[in-house]
């Protein structure tokens, strides 16, 4: 027997409660399987983690709404599912956020050290890090929480040394020189994708250099070469011009002095030089800008590094050392244009890299970084999904992850950060080698010396996460005793993330999950192929979500919609639903609030069919009728010789069911919700609900309305049709479930007054269609019963008729009609069967069957439907007397009008004087005024006389 549901849904009042009933049950727990655990196939997801210093937005409740939605289907599906929660331990983020705090407290971190500043990071995230799983929590995420993991922990950063050590190992890991972009604030080096390129307005500094003669002296010529960066040229190392740029010819060969600094440089010829850009001479400055450097490579220049961390100028500039950059930059155009080398100033617009992080302009910087060479570890992940291991969807996503593959370079993993994995190497500075191990030495490997200092550079962020599918089951531990987790659960089954991430941490998962989860065996003890190497099978990449006007979502259009707000207004569930309702591969979601208040009312809708539900069952228990509790948690079932909505509901059930399976199986979330909601709404509230009251037909006063004669002739059909009811929504809810989880897990313990077969209808089955249950026929006979009580509705609208009238419909006895795929059937049997039907829901009082030629076919007029033309005869009630006072006034005062307008028109002063638009306008207003005086007439006319 259900207990009562309130009167009217809150998703308020009951969400808060089921999220921390999930939680705190453990209920989407999956600990590790024991060794004599029933084999079951698993769906093990991984959240992609978000930075411990984040917030949710509305990208995050998309992506968790698919994963969850997901992880739900295939866990009420039976499979192992679980779905693996963290956070990222996001190295420059987080230390810039305990930066700002420290700089509140006018501290920064080098007066704290780098050990009380790992602290105070390891404090602050102890304290308010993670907030983002917070609001995960809220939102009902069905993660294994026992499992939650933080890409510092102990455990895991074992496995990031490992990896280190064993690519160092392997030769894969090395030290060199290399531009990186560096950000002098960050003061540290950033990745390609972590750079925002803007178009800027500078300058094109034209800077005159003195051609030397034979002797080294200065010839009286001049070599004009064109910058962007003055500040750099403490660090020229040459100037190269076009091999075939003929205004240069005679300078091949020849030397210039550098000006401010003195020193004297080649010219050079490459042909990478353009010979449109600026004068077509360039400054060489290898150590400040990726291209000069590649042109120093070629021609076997040397380096100057000519600036500090911190963007200032170092000793290699002389008389600038110190000054800022663009202190250095202001000061050196001066003493240029003073000593008449500055040839020219031109106003230039160029693009400037600024850091993603703190907005910085970037200075190209030659520092000395660690590398992971990236092959052969690139054309192992690239063969992966060549050969489908690794699957992609939207497919088109292959193609962008195959273009980078053949793009890589070598990975920069250093980072000149203190919050991060420091990287397990140590410098000797007798021998001045590395010793790179598992365990911090205490002596240097190489000459046994005790004068070792480690590395102080941490590792790319990256570098860990990518290791996390791996990571997270164990590895590098996976021995025998130890393996259970990763054999269960490894290769995982899919990846959820955004097109933004694809190769900052997609393709580095591929990467790393092939090169060391290949070194794992089988659970058999088997070499691991690369099919089985793959950290996961498949990748789904998600769409963005945009504002109702397809804009995308950002801070200063002010057009950001914060996901807690909008949950807290109309529910997660209503939320939730929206995003599933347009979430398909490749496809933006505009977000309009004004579809989650129609999920809101969905909501409501279903809500108030559970309350109608448990009313009947209550009514049904008082003259001794229960539901066969037999029939719940399965497939609802239906005997053959059932009335038609019965078969029709059912069938229509496992037809929704099987829709709703193939949706989910190819990621058309947007499908499976529209599905159900049209079977909840249309099929089952709309229709189904209407026609079982009139099976049901309790007695409105009361069980003793009726005499025992009564009840026992009608026991059958109403413990039938209370029981088709009652099992069709107990399966729905499940139907529902993974979209709505809140609602269902409300309604569905209220079914049960508590006492449920399960903790949660998370752990029932879903419901797997049962073709022999789809009865197309009894599909099509409604279909065509449908129709005509629509058509019927429809008409009583046409003619007025008001909402609580009864009235005579006629059919036209056509005979038979052509079933959809079936035979023809007779339409008289359809409409006498289902009379009372068609009766109630078109509040029809008779139903009438007339056919062509009998008397009175002539004076109805026939709409057709698909089963037969119907007609209804209908007078609407008029009041005659009032509606002849109405008229009467009416035409006199048209009347008066027209005559008002005939005088001026027949007036030939006015006619001479009046401009003929107006002239023709009054002509058209007596027509009109003429026209409906007719028509008051004819309508007057018609009315019966007194
Ligand atoms: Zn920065
Ligand atoms: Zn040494």
């Amino acid at each position: 027997m259900p207990h009562d549901l309130p009167k009217t849904y809150d998703p308020t009042a009951i969400e808060d409660h089921w999220a921390e009933y999930w939680v705190s049950e453990k209920l989407f727990a999956q600990p590790t399987p024991s060794p004599d655990a029933a084999p079951q196939e698993s769906f093990t997801i991984l959240l992609p983690p978000p930075n411990v210093t984040g917030r949710l937005h509305m990208g995050h409740m998309l992506n968790q709404t698919e994963m969850d939605i997901l992880t739900r289907w295939r866990r009420m599906s039976g499979r192992r599912a679980l779905w693996l929660p963290g956070t990222d331990h996001a190295g420059i983020a987080t230390q810039m956020m305990v930066e700002r705090q420290l700089a509140a407290e006018g501290k920064t971190r080098q007066q704290l050290g780098r050990e009380a500043f790992v602290e105070r990071v390891w404090q602050w995230r102890r304290e308010t890090g993670g907030a983002i799983l917070g609001q995960m929590k809220r939102l009902g995420a069905s993660v294994d929480w026992q499992r939650e993991y933080f890409t510092m922990d102990e455990n895991l950063s074992v496995a990031v040394r490992e990896a280190f050590v064993r690519l160092y190992e392997q030769g894969l890991i090395y030290r060199g020189s290399y531009i990186v972009n560096w950000c002098p604030r960050c003061q540290t080096a950033i990745s390609d994708l972590e750079v925002v390129h803007a178009e800027q307005k500078g300058h094109l500094w034209e800077i005159r250099y003195p051609v030397l003669d034979a002797e080294g002296h200065d010839s009286g010529e001049f070599l004009t070469v064109a910058t962007t960066r003055p500040e750099t040229l403490a660090g020229d190392v040459a100037v190269a011009v076009h091999p075939e740029d003929e205004r240069y010819l005679h300078l091949h060969g020849k030397k210039l002095r550098l000006p401010l600094i003195g020193r004297e440089i080649p010219v050079i010829l490459d042909k990478w030089v353009s010979r449109d850009f600026g004068t077509g001479a360039v400054k060489v400055t290898p150590a400040h800008d990726p291209n000069d450097f590649a042109i120093g490579e070629r021609h076997h220049l040397p380096s100057i590094n000519i600036m500090d961390e911190k963007g200032h100028i170092n000793a290699e500039g002389g008389a600038y050392a110190g000054l800022d950059r663009y202190v250095a930059r202001k000061k050196m155009v001066a003493d240029l244009d003073e000593q008449g080398l500055l040839a020219a100033v031109k106003d230039y617009t160029n693009s400037v890299g600024h850091c993603d992080r703190c907005k910085t302009v970037v200075e190209p910087r030659l520092s000395t970084q660690w590398f992971v060479k990236i092959q052969p570890l690139a054309d192992k992940a690239k063969e992966a999904v060549q050969k489908k291991y690794v699957r992609f969807t939207p497919e088109m996503y292959e193609k962008t992850y195959f273009e980078w593959m053949e793009n890589i370079h070598d990975w920069c993993i250093s980072r000149q950060l203190w919050w991060g994995h420091r990287i397990p190497a140590w410098h000797c500075s007798e021998c001045h080698k590395i010793t790179v191990a598992r365990k911090d030495p205490t002596a240097c490997a190489h000459c046994g010396s005790a004068k070792i200092t480690q590395e102080t550079d941490v590792l790319d962020t990256w570098f860990s996460s990518g290791l996390l599918p791996v990571s997270v089951f164990g590895w590098p531990n996976v021995t025998a005793e130890n393996r259970a987790d990763f054999d269960a659960f490894y290769p995982t089954s899919l990846l959820v993330t955004g097109f933004d991430i694809l190769f900052f941490w997609v393709a580095r998962m591929i990467m790393f999950g092939c090169w060391f989860a290949s070194d794992v065996p089988m659970p058999d003890g088997s070499k691991r192929t690369l099919k089985d190497s793959v950290p996961f099978r498949d990748v789904y990449i998600h769409a963005l979500v945009r504002d109702a006007n397809r804009e995308k979502m950002s801070k200063t259009k002010g057009n950001v919609i914060d996901p807690i707000g909008i949950v807290q207004q109309y529910g997660t569930d209503a939320v939730r639903f929206t995003l599933a309702s347009m979430a398909s591969p490749g496809t933006d979601i505009a977000f309009n609030v004004a579809r989650t208040e129609g999920y809101r009312a969905f909501a409501n809708k279903i809500w108030n069919a559970a309350r109608f539900l448990f009313m009947n069952v209550d009514r049904a228990v008082e003259i001794g009728i229960t539901v066969d509790q037999k029939a719940l948690g399965g497939m609802p079932t239906v005997a053959a010789d059932a009335p038609l909505e019965a078969r029709w509901i059912v069938a229509e059930f496992n037809s929704t069911a099987a829709k709703v399976n193939a949706s989910l199986e190819n990621y058309r979330y947007d499908d499976a919700a529209n599905t159900i909601y049209q079977f909840f709404w249309g099929s089952f509230c709309d229709w189904y609900l209407e026609i079982v009251k009139l099976r049901l037909d309790f007695p409105m006063d009361g069980p003793d309305a009726e005499s025992a004669s009564q009840q026992a002739s009608k026991h059958d059909s109403r413990q039938a049709a209370l029981t088709t009811l009652v099992s069709v929504f107990e399966a729905s809810l499940r139907l529902l479930s993974p979209f709505m989880p809140f609602l269902t897990e409300e309604i569905w313990h209220a079914l049960y007054d508590d006492k449920t077969p399960a903790k949660s209808i998370a752990l029932t089955s879903y419901p797997k269609a049962d073709s022999s249950q789809i009865d197309r026929h009894a599909q099509n006979q409604m279909t065509y019963l449908s129709d005509l009580i629509v058509e019927a509705r429809s008409y009583r609208k046409d003619r007025d008729v008001p909402e609580n009238e009864f009235v005579e419909l006629y059919v036209v006895g056509l005979g038979n009609y052509g079933q959809v795929g079936g035979p023809d059937e007779s339409a008289d049997d359809l409409i006498k069967q289902n009379e009372s039907v068609i009766k109630k829901l078109a509040k029809v009082s008779k139903i009438t069957e007339i056919l062509l030629g009998d008397p009175g076919y002539e004076h109805l007029s026939w709409r057709p439907t698909r089963l037969t033309d119907i007609a209804i005869s209908y007078e609407k009630q008029i009041d005659v007397p009032a509606e002849r006072a109405r008229l009467t006034k009416e035409i006199a005062k048209l009347e008066k009008g027209l005559q008002a307008a005939q005088g001026r028109l027949g007036n030939t002063g006015f006619l001479a004087k009046a401009p003929a638009h107006i002239v023709d306008g009054l002509k058209k207003q007596a027509e009109e005024t003429r026209s409906l005086l007719e028509k008051a007439q004819a309508a007057l006319d018609a009315l019966p006389k007194e």
